[in-house]
């Protein structure tokens, strides 16, 4: 059989097709349209035995039926159906908390913030909220080698600043969010919106390196029924 087992199952996931379902869609693949009859036919069946079958594999996407016509192939791979599926998972539905602090807090108390948060980044606010900046691990390790006094120190001195920060918002597609992620090679993105005066972002999330990897597990988990 070259078709691959798995078909998506209404977004929620993919099923696998069983050996009869596979014949079905090889049946309507080669001789499409082809009427249920026909179908139940040439696999010595009985019409009402397949129909859960064909009502599975036009559910999952793979075929469609027209009255009088039959049923046709729909043309997608099982492989483009776990892409549009992947496609379509938002960034508002896996965020996580942000770790959020002030330009004035003190790289000691950064370094502090992020042992008791267990984050890898913080994103810097100012003005009551608006997004200002992001600092990393790194950029306090380095800071941190030099022999200044680091509760002297501002977050605002090491952090990478607006306007260059990389952000995403709610709405936005996750996949995008981990292009992003991959092409900038940073860790975190804050989701941001517009401040409610027009000036500015405010962050209401975070997606990170992990944030992906738990979506990837996920999508493994849900991909058999
Ligand atoms: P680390 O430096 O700990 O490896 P990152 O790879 O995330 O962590 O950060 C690399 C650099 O990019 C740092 O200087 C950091 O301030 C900056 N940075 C991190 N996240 C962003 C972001 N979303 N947008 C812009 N710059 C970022």
């Amino acid at each position: 059989m070259t078709q691959s087992t798995f078909a998506r199952w209404r977004g929620c996931g993919a099923i696998e097709l069983t050996k009869r379902q596979e014949m079905i869609l090889q049946i309507v693949k080669d001789e499409g349209p082809i009427t249920g009859e026909q179908i139940a036919e040439k696999l010595n069946l009985t019409r009402a035995t397949l129909r859960p079958d064909l009502a599975i594999l036009t559910m999952a996407g793979f075929l469609d039926a027209r009255p009088r016509v039959g049923y046709f192939y729909v043309g997608k791979t099982a492989n483009q159906l776990f892409v549009e599926h992947v496609r379509k998972l938002k960034v508002k539905d896996y965020k996580s908390r942000p770790v959020v602090v002030t330009e004035e807090l003190s790289v000691y108390d950064a370094i502090c913030t992020m042992f008791l948060e267990d984050v890898g980044t913080l994103f810097v606010v100012k003005d009551g909220g608006r997004l200002a900046g992001v600092v990393s691990r790194k950029d306090l390790l380095k800071i941190a080698l030099g022999k200044q006094d680091l509760q002297a120190i501002p977050v605002s001195v090491v952090m990478t600043r607006m306007p260059n920060i990389i952000t995403c918002s709610q709405e936005d597609a996750l996949y995008e969010a981990a292009s992003k992620l991959m092409r900038n090679q940073v860790d975190a993105l804050p989701v941001v919106r517009p401040m409610e005066d027009g000036e500015g972002l405010e962050v209401v999330g975070r997606i990170t390196k992990t944030t992906i990897t738990k979506a990837f597990v996920e999508l493994g988990q849900e991909s058999v029924l």
